[in-house]
């Protein structure tokens, strides 16, 4: 019998509080019972999202609502920017393709942060271009973008800007509303500690203006029904009635903690886990433009980081994550969002020491988890 830790930047532990609203009965999702869940799970993502508008609740992963978020908004033959710096901006572009929707890509060296200025001389060259894709964290690489900073260049413009925050959206601050971000989407299996299932998205009043003129085609995703049922308290399809019941519990503890609360405490996991993984002579893999909400780190020289991540999780049940694309066996990921928490940190720092050791690479035994300890009390 092994105890499990998972440390993935998704899916991410569930809360107890969660794990028991996933057992409950089913129930109808046509009655004021589960409308009054609807309506709390609505309000509660307003809260997260920091945002006023409506916030609309998908039963798709994380790229279904990316996808919803392109087709609604764009016709075939509109031009676009994407933000390419990991897999996830990769996405972007892939989407758009597929409907016959022209990308303009900015690529940025995975392990770096998009430059804001490229954005706004981009829709300064193009004024025809309708949107600007990018990530609040890009998982793959574990960068953040300053998405309050891009939200700036591109609001005096035509674009409206959507910004995938699958992981980051709970973890670390994005002010919808403030920041000018006209679409968020999210996925409910990151931060917000709940079951891969669910996507999120929020749509701005200048989103609504391109929404009324797309005309990619769509049926399930279709915005304008979702708006017209969730004006009255209601979803077009049968929604994914538990896992909703379940963000009400989530949304709960989260509003309980409180915003800046969550915040900080994702940045001293962040924290923690840099300085372990410096302490064992390791690199952060973008160490510039680092988020608090996963940790890339090089694989040393001459060791193998399948191996490494493959060990951790068969022999001793702690999940990390390794590389994606061109990165695989070239970093591994350790992540700190959601319900993670400080001793699950130690706890995976403890079994990555043991795994590095095993595998006898050369470092002061303890030195991880002493730094991570040192952080956390520095912290308190
Ligand atoms: C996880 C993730 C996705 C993909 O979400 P799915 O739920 O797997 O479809 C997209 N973008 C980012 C930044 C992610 O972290």
């Amino acid at each position: 019998m092994k105890k499990n830790y998972l440390l993935t930047p998704g899916p991410t532990p569930l809360p107890p509080q969660v794990c028991e609203a996933l057992g409950r009965p089913i129930i109808h999702h046509r009655t004021p019972q589960f409308q009054a869940l609807l309506k709390e799970a609505s309000e509660g993502l307003k809260y997260v999202y920091q945002t006023k508008q409506d916030v609309f609740i998908l039963a798709s992963s994380g790229t279904g609502v990316m996808e919803a978020a392109a087709v609604n908004l764009l016709s075939p033959q509109d031009t676009v920017i994407t933000v390419q710096g990991g897999k996830f901006g990769e996405r972007w572009t892939e989407i758009c393709s597929a409907y016959g929707i022209n990308t303009e890509i900015i690529n940025v060296e995975w392990g770096k942060a998009v430059e804001p200025k490229a954005i706004k001389e981009r829709l300064k060259a193009n004024p025809k271009i309708k949107a600007v894709f990018t990530t609040l964290c890009e998982t793959s690489t574990g960068v953040a973008s300053d998405i309050k900073a891009i939200g700036e260049v591109v609001k005096d413009t035509e674009a409206v800007l959507v910004v995938d925050a699958i992981s980051g959206l709970g973890a670390i601050d994005l002010q919808t509303d403030a920041w000018f971000c006209d679409v968020v989407i999210c996925g409910s299996q990151k931060g917000l500690m709940l079951p891969p299932g669910l996507g999120f998205i929020s749509v701005s009043s200048k989103a609504w203006e391109l929404i009324e003129n797309s005309k990619c085609p769509k049926y399930y995703f279709d915005l304008k029904e979702a708006k017209k049922a969730l004006d009255k308290t209601d979803t077009p399809f049968t929604p994914a009635i538990t896992l909703i019941i379940a963000l009400c519990e989530a949304l709960k503890m989260m509003k309980q903690d409180g915003l800046a609360n969550i915040f900080l405490r994702h940045r001293k996991m962040a924290e923690a886990t840099r300085k372990a993984v410096k302490a064992l002579g390791l690199e952060l893999f973008a160490p510039t433009a680092a988020s608090d909400v996963v940790t890339a780190v090089c694989v040393p020289k001459d060791l193998d980081g399948e191996k490494l991540v493959k060990v951790m999780r068969d022999t001793y049940a702690v999940t990390i994550a390794g590389g994606q694309s061109e990165l695989k066996g070239k970093v591994f990921r350790i992540a700190h969002m959601g319900f993670i928490e400080e001793f699950d940190i130690i706890a995976g720092i403890s079994c990555l020491e043991k795994v590095l050791s095993q595998m006898g690479y050369d470092f002061v035994l303890g030195a991880g988890v002493k730094a991570a300890e040192e952080e956390f009390l520095k912290n308190t």
